[in-house]
């Protein structure tokens, strides 16, 4: 009894998140959607009552056939039944058009917004989510929800009609002949093949669109850091919004085609039943079969048989779409644990950062202390050397400092205020990052470089060639690039895959400088570079530090020599600071042993 009462208050508690999921669901309706949906009811309107009228009219045409002597009266049936039949057959077109438009104007909105939402997460997220799990959601999950707020509604209104009005209709009348609409079954087998040749081409193009939506967002997702430290997110989410649009023409060829398929599927269907019935007509002339009342009974049985089945499908579908709503709606719902526009915004800075005994474990290995207690300082214009072991913790501090992650403990000072008060999108905007292999974006040479500018909403059109230019040519990358058949329009391949690491470099110096910062993290290159183009490099890079605070992790004895400051960390901790003449006469001390393994 009291497990009984458990699995009802569970039914209604499971009744009551799906309603309250689907009315949600249904805010995602636009104004316009609403207009474009009643219109396409009003269609589909059209087609039902055609179909419901079908088999009354098969039986008035067989007793007016059986009927020779008149004429007149005959030929007057057939010319309106056609008409109906033409009048369902456009109602079916429009129908199919308007719902799938709708449809896909749902999904649109849906997917710029999860995308949006997506992107304004904190890193620690990205950690812990597969960026395939996101494209699911994106992609499956929205055409389902948007499905259940267009076509399945669609399929409801059709469906009960179908089973009512079949139903009131089956029982005024008398059914007298068995079903002869075998006839149809060729035609059907033609326009089915004429379409699917047709749909198949279709459907590589949609497919097409698709794949190249989603490795745009692939791409994106997996360069987060690049985007967040580029303070790039609005930037993408109307990107993404602008490729969504682009394919809206392929998604209007592909609706018209269905239309007119299952259109000229129901004209050529019903008229060839025509012929079938006209012909069977002079049958029954002849005494030959018996007369209509039974053949429309039988598809009014068929019309009752199929809208009971279709409500039915309709219910499943809707219940995966609600879970699918369930997974997209945990994503719209979530607050990153750090918002990138809040906090403080100051009007200028000078660039000095202090790390105060700061504490940090990754949020997906809660249990790992990666740093212990970590202090230091980069003062105004200085360049501070950070080196130390592989997975001593070194690019850990520089997430810290691009706020990338939050400390566990201990704070992080811009010009003596704490970090945490500051907006962490603002923060980024002071600071340039280059890394020892750079991401660059599919795109052109002039988009890359554009992609450092500081503020987002400016297009590459507003901003000046000239800058790009010089950037360009003070990053030692302007040589290169007007050698290129294309030049500043040049294609640089998925992640930059069409030019070498030292042009990569080259770009990601020039994105920098454009960006102008106070405060400048190198992670220096210690990729197979030939001397020419690390010579290249070495300058360009030399350059871009000029004036800046520059937190340098570097790889290479040599930078070490030329630094002001060295820090040494290793196992999360600070283990040794000073010049580096005061490091390397210490003998025995870490540093002089670390010297020894790092190339020249
Ligand atoms: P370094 O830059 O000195 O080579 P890192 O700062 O990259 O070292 O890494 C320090 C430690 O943090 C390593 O043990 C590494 O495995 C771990 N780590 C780095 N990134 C992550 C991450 N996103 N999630 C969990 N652990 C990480």
């Amino acid at each position: 009894m009291a497990q009984e009462e458990g699995g009802e208050v569970e039914r209604r508690s499971e009744e009551k998140t799906n309603k309250q999921l689907f009315l949600r669901l249904l805010n995602f309706i636009s104004n316009d959607d609403k207009k474009t949906l009643a219109i396409a009811c009003i269609a589909m309107s059209l087609t039902s009552v055609n179909n419901l009228a079908f088999p009354k009219i098969i039986s008035n045409l067989i007793d007016s056939m059986s009927n020779s002597s008149n004429t007149q009266a005959k030929r007057k049936l057939v010319v309106s039944s056609l008409i109906m039949f033409a009048v369902g057959a456009v109602g079916s077109w429009l129908r199919t058009y308007l719902f799938t438009i709708a449809s896909d104007s749902v999904s649109k909105r849906l997917r710029v917004e999860l995308f949006k939402a997506i992107l304004k997460q904190e890193s620690g997220f990205f950690d812990q989510t597969p960026v395939q799990d996101m494209q699911c959601r994106m992609t499956d999950d929205v055409q389902a929800m948007a499905n259940a707020t267009t076509s399945n509604f669609a399929k409801v209104y059709r469906y009960t009609n179908s089973a009512l009005g079949g139903s009131i209709m089956l029982f005024s009348i008398s059914p007298r002949l068995t079903v002869a609409t075998l006839g149809v079954v060729p035609l059907v087998g033609v326009t089915g093949m004429l379409y699917g040749m047709r749909a198949k081409k279709m459907s590589k193009k949609m497919k097409e669109n698709i794949s190249r939506i989603a490795s745009s967002v692939d791409e994106k997702l997996a360069n987060i850091r690049t985007v967040r430290l580029f303070s790039m997110e609005d930037y993408e989410g109307e990107e993404y919004a602008n490729l969504l649009n682009s394919t809206q023409e392929d998604v209007k060829h592909a609706a018209h085609a269905e239309g007119l398929f299952l259109g000229g599927l129901a004209f050529g269907g019903f008229t060839s039943l025509l012929g079938v019935l006209y012909y069977g007509g002079t049958l029954v002339e002849r005494n030959l079969i018996t007369v209509g009342a039974l053949t429309s009974f039988a598809m009014y049985s068929a019309t009752v048989g199929l809208g009971f089945s279709g409500l039915s499908q309709v219910y499943a579908e809707t219940l995966k779409a609600l879970s699918s709503a369930q997974r997209v709606f945990e994503i719209l719902d979530r607050k990153p644990s750090v918002n990138q526009d809040d906090g403080r915004v100051l009007d200028s800075i000078e660039g000095n950062i202090e790390v105060c005994n700061v504490c940090f474990a990754y949020p997906s290995r809660p249990d790992a202390l990666v740093l212990s207690g970590v202090t230091i300082q980069l003062h105004k214009g200085e360049t501070l050397a950070l080196t130390g072991p592989s997975g001593g913790g070194k690019s850990t501090i520089a997430a810290l400092i691009t706020r990338l992650y939050e400390p566990s403990s201990g704070k992080i000072l811009l010009d003596g205020i704490n970090m945490s008060t500051l907006s962490a999108s603002w923060i980024r905007k002071q600071i340039a990052v280059v890394n020892q292999d750079p991401i660059l974006f599919s795109d052109t040479i002039e988009a890359n470089i554009a992609y450092g500018r500081p503020h987002a909403k400016r297009s590459i059109s507003e901003f000046a060639t000239v800058d790009i230019q010089d950037a360009a040519r003070r990053a030692n990358a302007l040589s290169f690039i007007v050698d290129l058949p294309d030049g500043f329009q040049t294609q640089v391949g998925e992640r930059g895959s069409l030019l070498s690491g030292g042009q990569r470099q080259r770009i990601a110096i020039a994105r920098a400088m454009i960006r102008d910062p106070k405060i400048l993290i190198l992670d220096e290159a210690t990729s197979a570079l030939d001397n020419a183009s690390e010579q290249l490099v070495k300058e360009a890079l030399e350059r871009l530090m000029e004036g800046r605070s520059t937190l340098l992790i570097a790889h290479r004895t040599s930078t070490l020599a030329g630094s002001q400051r060295i820090a040494v960390i290793d196992g999360g901790r600070i283990v040794e600071e000073g010049h580096y003449d005061d490091l390397i006469s210490k003998r025995d001390s870490i540093f002089s042993h670390l010297i020894q393994s790092l190339p020249c």
